[in-house]
């Protein structure tokens, strides 16, 4: 019996409306129901007194010494009070607004209540009383479930509706790990543990539970990951390309530098997947600075040697400008053409180039992601590079990989992630690394003032300002209020705009038509702005190497990831350059993060440094970072779990038989059910 084919109108007392109810937390299915966890337990097992702290919950029985006492502060607010004997200690216990119970309570009674326990006072601050026998033996010594409900559906009615459910389907729960991984970490079986997460005796059995579906949870995830991985390697077919490797060194030789060993690396490895015929999907993460604009410049001359078209799609429009002027320098003498296509295009401009695109007049694209999403039609796409795109998700990844004509992937990112999870989130891709900068960098010097020294910085920036330098000033966004976010850099902007006359100052934000932001980052990029007020939309890519100065109003604000960013911004050129952070943190993580920025410029240091403070969980930002929402696991608390099932999943998936064993063909029918259904397999 599959129970995720069987609708959970099936169950005694669901009709039309209780299933639409169902359907609001998601529950379709008998499967679904079973899985919807409670996020935390009623704990109704008797308590110690003695060993109970001040305000802990606590659940006792004793028998009512005496009459309840009620006080009405008005029509509906009350307070009631009675006298317990618990095992020889007299507590009192105290309702709020619960005056109907006074009926009900007698004296030499016994009575179970639970709540919150005044150690001081010797009081119980009750919020559930059980007064009937009844009552009491049905929940006294459990934990019982809370679950998330909707307004429709009351706590009680789900709770029973899922004890049915585990009544009349249980049996029918299979067991899905294969039985050496359960045995190797003892795991109980999985209908034992779904019971128990639901319905734990105690806390022992519940940890049980927990410990065996985290596993089992990480485990399907690896999986998935990793079984993508391996079609695409295998099964997906791509495009050879074909291309002389003479051709491509000529290029590399013609460039105003050589290569670094590590960017003749990674170029080895994107030129290699380019040629086999299976499809490219990797990531290239190489610090800020490190050179991986020139690398995706090599593999889409190589691309266009093949006879295809390339997409290059970066995040912001200002990057998009960019990127087209360099790449465009780089390619144009080779007779590559290369075509911008952004949202400040006019109607026509844009009509043109995606007739260009159409007729494969366009041998590179460069522009947002929309290059993707929206209707362009290109004439033969052979490869498509996403910078700074590590905030895709893996199924936003698995849709990129089927767009027509398979074209090869490469992610490039600059905010290295530590190895353990860059693999956990990147699973199913290959990971290259830059993880040398090039020579001759000259470092960059970063300090941490308070906010009384701005006058000074002021200063700092007049005189490098003279002698012929740029300088950024970054303002944060507050509260994410764009309206604040516009205030505070206006302001700043307007200050030094009248401080550092006449040199001059230009001001750039997220709310500025991508026409009037192009034309301020020219003007910085040609000089004639020499001091580039901004919100946080230089983050990511811009090139202006004759900036050195790098001042971030309220440093504190930002992560760390972000900081280094923005740090990597300058130290572009040859000249020495610095980083100013101004902040009066509040906060020891505050504090914390400017003591790093001061102490190290490697972006991995970094990340290692933030993922130590932070955790995984927060390190990655469900959000942000296409991370599955886990229904048990919690990446702080589990990473040595996920650790231990990426290791298993990639032992299962390399068994050559692994889609074939019996004993594995529960596991794989449940993937192929549950996990890769947006993704083809056959
Ligand atoms: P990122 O990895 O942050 O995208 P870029 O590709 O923008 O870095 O490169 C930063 C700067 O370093 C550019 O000005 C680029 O021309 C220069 N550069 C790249 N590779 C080398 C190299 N091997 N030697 C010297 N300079 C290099
Ligand atoms: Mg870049």
């Amino acid at each position: 019996m599959n129970l995720s084919q069987i609708p959970v109108d099936a169950l005694p007392g669901v009709g039309e409306q209780r299933k639409q109810d169902l359907a609001e937390l998601g529950i379709h299915t008998i499967a679904d129901l079973l899985a919807h966890y409670p996020y935390r337990y009623e704990d109704y097992r008797l308590s110690d007194l003695s060993q109970a702290e001040h305000d802990d919950r606590v659940t006792v029985r004793g028998q009512v010494f005496g009459q309840p006492s009620v006080r009405w502060f008005n029509k509906k607010k009350s307070r009631m009070t009675v006298k317990l004997d618990v095992d020889g200690v007299m507590v009192n216990v105290i309702w709020f607004n619960q005056a109907y119970l006074k009926d009900k309570i007698r004296a030499g009674q016994t009575l179970v209540v639970s709540g919150k326990w005044d150690r001081h006072r010797l009081s119980i601050n009750a919020d559930r009383t059980f007064v009937s026998q009844v009552e009491q033996e049905k929940h006294l010594g459990r934990l019982e479930p809370v679950y998330s409900v909707t307004s429709s559906i009351k706590m009680h009615w789900l709770r029973k509706l899922i004890y049915e459910a585990f009544t009349q389907y249980g049996r029918e729960i299979e067991e899905i790990l294969p039985q050496e991984l359960r045995e190797r970490y003892k795991l109980i079986p999985r209908a034992q543990a779904m019971y128990y997460l639901h319905f734990p005796k105690g806390k022992k059995e519940g940890m049980q539970a927990r410990r065996r579906m985290v596993y089992e949870e990480l485990l399907l995830y690896e999986l998935k990951l990793m079984w993508l991985k391996k079609i695409t390697r295998t099964e997906t077919e791509g495009i050879a390309h074909r291309f002389s490797d003479d051709e491509v060194e000529a290029f590399i030789a013609k460039l105003a530098f050589p290569l670094t060993g590590a960017q003749r690396r990674v170029v080895e490895e994107i030129l290699s997947d380019m040629k086999a015929p299976h499809q490219m999907n990797r990531l290239l993460q190489g610090d800020v600075g490190s050179g991986k604009t020139v690398v995706a410049a090599i593999a889409l001359y190589a691309n266009y040697l093949s006879g295809h078209q390339g997409a290059l799609m970066v995040p912001t429009e200002i990057l998009a400008d960019q990127h087209a002027s360099s790449i465009s320098k780089l390619l144009a003498p080779f007779g590559v053409n290369v075509v911008p296509l952004t949202g400040s295009m006019t109607a026509k401009e844009r009509r043109e180039a995606l007739g260009q695109i159409q007729m494969g007049l366009a041998n590179v694209v460069v522009g947002t992601h929309a290059l993707i999403q929206e209707a362009v039609v290109y004439r033969d796409l052979g490869l498509v590079i996403m910078d700074e795109q590590h905030r895709f998700g893996v199924k936003q990844r698995a849709t990129l990989r089927q767009k027509g004509g398979a074209p090869d992937v490469l992610h490039m990112t600059a905010t290295p992630i530590p190895r353990t999870l860059a693999i956990t989130v990147f699973g199913e891709m290959d990971v290259s690394t830059i993880d040398e900068m090039p020579a001759g960098r000259q470092p960059i010097d970063t300090y941490w003032v308070k906010k009384d020294l701005w006058p000074r910085i002021v200063n700092f920036i007049a005189k490098e300002c003279q002698s012929g330098r740029q300088a950024y000033v970054i303002c944060p966004l507050i509260e994410e209020s764009e309206k604040l976010d516009l205030e505070n850099a206006q302001e700043v902007f307007e200050q030094l705009a009248t401080q550092l006359a006449p040199i001059r100052v230009g001001l750039l934000h997220g709310r500025m038509a991508p026409a009037e932001k192009e034309e301020v980052m020219r003007c910085y990029a040609e000089n004639e702005v020499q001091v580039l007020v901004s919100t946080t939309v230089v983050e990511v890519g811009v090139n202006v190497p004759n900036a050195t100065v790098m001042v971030i109003y309220d440093a504190d604000r930002f992560g760390l990831a972000q900081l280094h960013q923005l740090r990597g911004r300058v130290g572009r050129g040859g000249g020495a350059s610095t980083c100013v952070l101004v902040a009066d943190p509040k906060s020891e993580m505050g504090v914390e993060r400017m003591r790093i920025m001061t102490e190290t410029t490697d972006g991995f240091e970094i990340s290692r440094r933030d993922l130590a403070l932070r955790g995984p969980g927060d390190f990655l930002g469900v959000k942000q970072s296409g991370l599955p929402d886990f229904k048990l696991a919690d990446l702080n608390e589990d990473v040595r779990v996920l650790e231990v099932a990426r290791t298993d999943a990639a032992w299962l998936v390399n068994q050559p038989d692994f889609t074939t064993r019996p004993e594995w063909r529960p596991l794989v029918e449940y993937l192929r059910e549950n996990q890769l259904e947006t993704l083809k397999l056959d």
